[in-house]
C-alpha cells in the first residue's frame, strides 16, 4: 500500500491531497500533516456570533485565467457553489480603486476614457505613457525588477507611484527588488515575444476558444471581477479538509508537526517523515510549506539543498481589522494603496464592507469593515526605538489614526482584531525563476520522491497555489 504525506494544511497542501486522491489512486493512504489546530494556513477567517466576518489573510479571488477557473471548478466539486459571493465588474468595489497621495484619495482610471484625462497624482494623461510603450527598447537581460521594467516601458511616474503602490498591495513588497519575470509573468512574456506589452495584448495568441461549463461559465457570463465565500475564505480550506477526510485512506492531522525528513535507509525511493508523535515511511512527500521551513527539516547530508531552500526572503505583515458602526466610508470602492514615498509602514486600507456587505454583522447591514495592512518590506518602520513591535493596542491606535487621516473616519471602531503574520509573503526577487528551476533540477537529480508546491515557488496567490498543486499531481499521474 503506497503512502503519500503532505506537509502543510494550507491551500497548497490541502489541494495537493485532494488532487492526489483524484488522480493518483495508487496512494491508498494520503496524510496531511498540519502543525496548527485548524486548516488553511494564511487563509484565516474570524467569524463572530453576530455574523461579522474578518479576514486576516486573503479576502477575495479572481475568476479569470487558467488558475482562476481551476479554483472555481474545485469550488464546484466541493459543493460550495451555493456559497459563492460574486463581485460583478460593474460593482463600485470592482471599478473603484484609489491611491492616497499628498493627503488626498485619488481615483485610478477605471475605463478607457480615464486614460485621456490628467488625473492626480499623475502629471499627464496616462495614454501618453501607454501610446509610447511599443517604441521603447527591449531588455537584454532575462529578468529585472518590476520598477525598472515599468520605468523603461511606461515611464518614471508610473513606476514610482502606481506600480510601487500596486506591489505593496499584492506582495507587501518593494518593486525595486521584486522580479518582473516571477511576479508579472504575462507582462514579461509579452515584451520577450512581441517587443511590447501593447503589441502582446493586441496580437498575442488568445489560445483556442474554451468550452466553459459550471461556475467558470457563470463567472464569465455574469461578468465576475472577484469572489469570496459566504463563510469566508477559510471555508474553502475546511471543505477541502472534509473532502480529503471523507475519501477512503485520507487523513488531515491537525496539531501534527513534521520535525524531520530524510531518505529511508535501506529502502531506496522512500522518505522517512518524523512528526512530533510518530514516524511514517512515505512513498511520496509533498512539501507545501515555506521553503525555509522545509530546509530546517532536511538532514545535514543535504546541505546544498538546505542552503538553496533557505535563500528565499519573506516579509511580515500586520493586519488590523476594524469594524465601525454605520456606513462611514466617504467613497465606494475596493480600497486604497499608498506609494512607499507617501507612508512607508502603512501599505493600504481595504474597504471590506463595500466588497462583501454579506459579511457585515446581522441587524446592522450598514456597518463598515476595513482592513489596514501594515509592514511588509517596511516592517522595520513599525518597530519602536528598542526594535520591538508596539503592542496590539498601539497598533489598533495606529490603524484607526490612518483611517481617520486618510478616510476622515472620526468615530471609534466597535470591534478590532490585530494579527502579526510572520514571514507570510515570500518575496520573489530578481532571479527567482532561475532559483526555482535550479531547485527542481536538484530534486530530480536526487531521485527523492519529494515534490515542492506552495507560495514559495511559482505564484503566491491562492489560485496559483491550488493550480500548481493540480499541475504537479497531474504531471505525476501522466509521467510527464
Ligand atoms: C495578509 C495576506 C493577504 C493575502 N491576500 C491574498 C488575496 O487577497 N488573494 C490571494 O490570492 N492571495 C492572498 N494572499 C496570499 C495567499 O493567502 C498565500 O500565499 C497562500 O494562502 C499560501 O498558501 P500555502 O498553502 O502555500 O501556504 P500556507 O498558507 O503558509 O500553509 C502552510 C501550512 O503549513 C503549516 N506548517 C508549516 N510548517 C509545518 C510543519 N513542519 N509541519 C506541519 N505543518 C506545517 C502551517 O501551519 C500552514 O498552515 C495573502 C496573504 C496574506 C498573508
Amino acid at each position: 500500500m503506497s503512502t503519500a504525506v503532505i506537509i502543510g494544511g494550507g491551500a497548497s497542501g490541502l489541494a495537493s491531497a485532494f488532487y492526489i486522491q483524484k488522480f493518483l489512486p495508487k496512494y491508498a493512504k494520503v496524510i496531511v500533516l498540519e502543525s496548527a489546530k485548524r486548516a488553511g494556513g494564511w487563509m484565516y477567517t474570524s467569524k463572530y456570533s453576530d455574523g461579522c466576518i474578518f479576514e486576516h489573510g486573503p479576502r477575495s479571488l479572481r475568476p479569470v485565467g487558467e488558475q482562476g477557473k481551476n479554483t472555481l471548478q474545485l469550488v464546484e466539486e466541493l459543493g460550495l457553489a451555493k456559497d459563492v459571493l460574486p463581485v460583478f465588474r460593474s460593482d463600485p468595489a470592482a471599478k473603484n480603486r484609489y491611491l492616497y497621495v499628498e493627503g488626498k484619495l485619488c481615483a485610478m482610471p477605471n475605463g478607457v476614457g480615464g486614460l485621456f484625462k490628467t488625473l492626480p497624482p499623475f502629471s499627464k494623461p496616462l495614454i501618453k505613457s501607454v501610446g509610447l510603450e511599443p517604441f521603447h527598447r527591449r531588455c537584454k537581460e532575462n529578468d529585472e525588477s518590476i520598477h525598472s521594467f515599468v520605468r523603461r516601458r511606461l515611464g518614471q511616474e508610473m513606476a514610482d507611484i502606481a506600480i510601487d503602490a500596486m506591489c505593496r498591495g499584492i506582495f507587501a513588497g518593494d518593486c525595486r527588488k521584486l522580479s518582473v519575470q516571477a511576479c508579472l509573468p504575462p507582462l514579461h512574456r509579452m515584451e520577450k515575444e512581441y517587443g511590447s506589452i501593447l503589441a502582446g495584448a493586441l496580437f498575442g495568441s488568445k489560445g483556442p476558444k474554451e468550452q466553459l461549463s459550471g461556475l467558470p461559465k457563470r463567472a464569465k457570463q455574469e461578468g465576475w471581477a472577484s469572489w469570496s465565500l459566504r463563510q469566508g475564505m477559510q471555508g474553502l480550506a475546511e471543505s477541502m479538509t472534509q473532502a480529503v477526510n471523507n475519501t477512503h485512506g485520507g487523513e488531515v492531522r491537525f496539531g501534527s508537526r513534521c520535525v524531520k525528513l530524510y531518505p529511508s535507509s535501506g529502502d531506496a525511493g522512500k522518505i522517512t517523515v518524523q512528526t512530533d508523535s510518530d514516524t511514517i515511511h512515505a512513498d511520496l512527500v509533498v512539501s507545501a510549506i515555506y521553503s525555509k521551513d522545509l530546509a530546517s527539516l532536511l538532514p545535514g547530508t543535504m546541505e546544498g539543498l538546505r542552503e538553496d531552500l533557505s535563500a528565499l526572503p519573506s516579509v511580515h505583515v500586520v493586519v488590523v481589522n476594524l469594524e465601525y458602526k454605520d456606513d462611514v466610508l466617504p467613497v465606494k470602492g475596493f480600497g486604497h494603496l499608498l506609494p512607499s514615498y507617501e507612508n512607508k509602514s502603512i501599505l493600504g486600507i481595504v474597504y471590506d464592507s463595500c466588497t462583501f456587505p454579506e459579511h457585515n454583522r446581522k441587524g446592522s447591514p450598514n456597518s463598515t469593515r476595513l482592513t489596514v495592512m501594515m509592514g511588509g518590506a517596511w516592517y522595520d518602520q513599525l518597530l519602536n526605538a528598542d526594535g520591538v513591535l508596539p503592542d496590539g493596542k498601539e497598533l489598533v491606535w495606529k490603524a484607526t489614526e490612518a483611517a481617520a487621516k486618510q478616510l476622515g473616519i472620526r468615530s471609534h471602531p466597535i470591534r478590532w482584531h490585530v494579527s502579526l503574520n510572520k514571514e507570510c509573503i515570500p518575496q520573489y526577487q530578481v532571479g527567482h525563476v532561475t532559483w526555482v528551476d535550479g531547485l527542481e533540477e536538484k530534486l530530480r537529480q536526487s531521485k527523492l520522491p519529494l515534490h515542492l508546491v506552495g507560495a514559495s515557488y511559482r505564484g503566491p496567490a491562492v489560485n496559483d497555489c491550488i493550480n500548481n498543486a493540480r499541475k504537479m499531481v497531474q504531471a505525476m499521474a501522466t509521467g510527464t
